[in-house]
């Protein structure tokens, strides 16, 4: 087992992964910008070192600062969470070239799932089923619109190498083509430094269930069943739950066995999740890998019982995973609400600023991943979320009634947040009601604001 850890992130997964370590025996480095000197995953670790100024680019992003940082201190083995460098290849051969493990797949994996279009490529070769669309890179606009006029409108058009909600387009008629095509290229550019586009038919009103996946290096691969992820706000989760309230234990086989099956022929290794759309009919598409942990695991290890971020630190270490998938049992359900310093009623607009009182919810079944604390200063540099809150509890009921019970006692002040939207959405009939697609959250917005 690893002897030290370095945690190339910030936040509340920064936190999570020191806690997983810190019950592992294994000491911890964090790593931090100047504005996160004060930072609760700063404070927590045994060892921090500063990587650089509060521009993401020259810390978090700065590869040979936190290479040295790790070099320096002495760690086995790098972290990295989400966002920044987890699903950086360039970074992953870096860290193999000095001897670093990097906890998560191979670079050769991340390289491929990481670029969208070649991710679905391969699927098709593993017979995993994909959304209808282009089987390679769109050049320009005339085979955009050959393409669009293959598969028929709806169509969205979307960056290969994008995330996070960012460089995608839809365009319902031949009239929107062009203008979507160009502002996801420039949406893309901005964000990803490249406008690599590709299309797929725009599914109307899916619902969005993923598959936690696990695999080892021994060739041991399992799934731990689905998250529901349709609450979203462009294009991005605000909630999530598992298992979702509309798949019955058939297709969770099914699905989750397809799951598995992509995933062992891309050679993955490490927890990743498969994402695919799923219509009314129960057809379901893959969209897209991620390979690193998700914002929303926690909800998968309240229903299963398995610690993921330890679980990623074993199967790096080479050690094998001591369950197969029959082993595997869902207990109860589970949902998480981010909660982010913004302001609902102004279009979400970011509300960075001091915490002047924090009061977290508590009591059964609830579980709170923050990196927050009265007097903490939100820096405006990274994004708004602050973390979670996560309830688990036999039936579906029970656990909505938790989040909002929750919601009702969870104090910030000083920033805005968006704990009473949360709050206003979890109430809300129709998704009460479990059959809520990826349309809803902008439905609900147009009453709310
Ligand atoms: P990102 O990597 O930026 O998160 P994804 O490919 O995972 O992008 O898509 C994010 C969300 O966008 C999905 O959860 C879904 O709501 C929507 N989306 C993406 N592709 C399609 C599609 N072909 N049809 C309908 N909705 C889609």
């Amino acid at each position: 087992m690893f002897k030290k850890i370095l945690i190339a992130n910030r936040g509340e997964i920064a936190v999570r992964i020191i806690r997983a370590c810190r019950e592992m025996g294994i000491v911890t480095v964090a790593v931090y910008s100047e504005i996160d000197k004060n930072a609760l995953h700063t404070q927590l670790a045994d060892e921090s070192i500063c990587i650089g100024s509060n521009k993401a680019s020259d810390s978090y992003l700065n590869m040979k600062n936190i290479l040295s940082a790790t070099i320096n201190s002495g760690a086995d083995a790098i972290h990295p969470g989400f966002g920044f460098l987890s699903e950086n290849p360039k970074f992953v051969r870096m860290c193999e070239e000095c001897n670093i493990v990097f906890i998560g797949p191979s670079s050769d994996v991340i390289e491929n799932m990481g670029d969208k279009s070649k991710a679905r490529e391969m699927m098709i070769n593993a017979g995993v089923p994909v959304v209808p669309g282009s089987d390679k890179i769109l050049e320009d606009f005339e085979e955009v619109k050959k393409m669009a006029d293959e598969i028929g409108f709806p169509v969205i058009i979307k960056a290969s190498n994008g995330g996070g909600g960012k460089g995608m387009r839809i365009a319902y008629t031949s009239i929107e083509l062009e203008n979507a095509y160009n502002t996801a290229r420039m949406e893309a550019k901005a964000s990803f430094g490249d406008d690599l586009m590709y299309m797929e038919k725009y599914l109307v009103n899916p619902k969005h269930i993923e598959f936690q996946i696990l695999a080892d290096n021994f060739g041991n691969i399992v799934h731990l069943g689905e998250r529901d992820c349709s609450m979203q706000r462009n294009n991005q989760k605000v909630m999530e739950e598992a298992p979702s309230s509309i798949i019955g234990q058939d297709l969770r086989e099914l699905m989750g066995n397809t799951a598995v099956k992509g995933a062992k022929f891309v050679n993955y290794t490490s927890a990743g999740t498969m994402e695919f759309l799923l219509d009314n009919n129960n057809n379901y598409y893959f969209m897209e890998m991620n390979t690193r942990i998700q914002v929303e695991h926690p909800i998968t290890e309240l229903i299963t019982g398995i610690d993921l971020i330890k679980e990623q630190i074993k199967i790096a270490a080479n050690i094998n995973l001591n369950y197969k998938q029959d082993n595997i049992k869902i207990h109860g359900h589970a949902i998480e609400c981010r909660i982010n310093a913004e302001s609902p009623k102004k279009n979400f607009m970011p509300s960075p600023g001091e915490i002047s009182y924090i009061n977290l919810p508590g009591g059964y079944g609830v579980r709170n991943d923050i990196s927050i604390y009265t007097g903490y200063k939100i820096p405006p540099n990274y994004d708004s979320m602050l973390g979670k809150i996560i309830v688990h509890a036999n039936t579906r009921d029970e656990a909505i009634n938790i989040m909002k019970r929750s919601l009702g006692e969870y104090i910030i002040k000083g920033v805005e947040t968006n704990i009473d939207f949360q709050y206003d959405l979890i109430s809300s009939n129709e998704y009460i009601s479990g059959e809520f697609t990826t349309g809803y959250v902008s439905e609900f917005i147009k009453d709310y604001i």
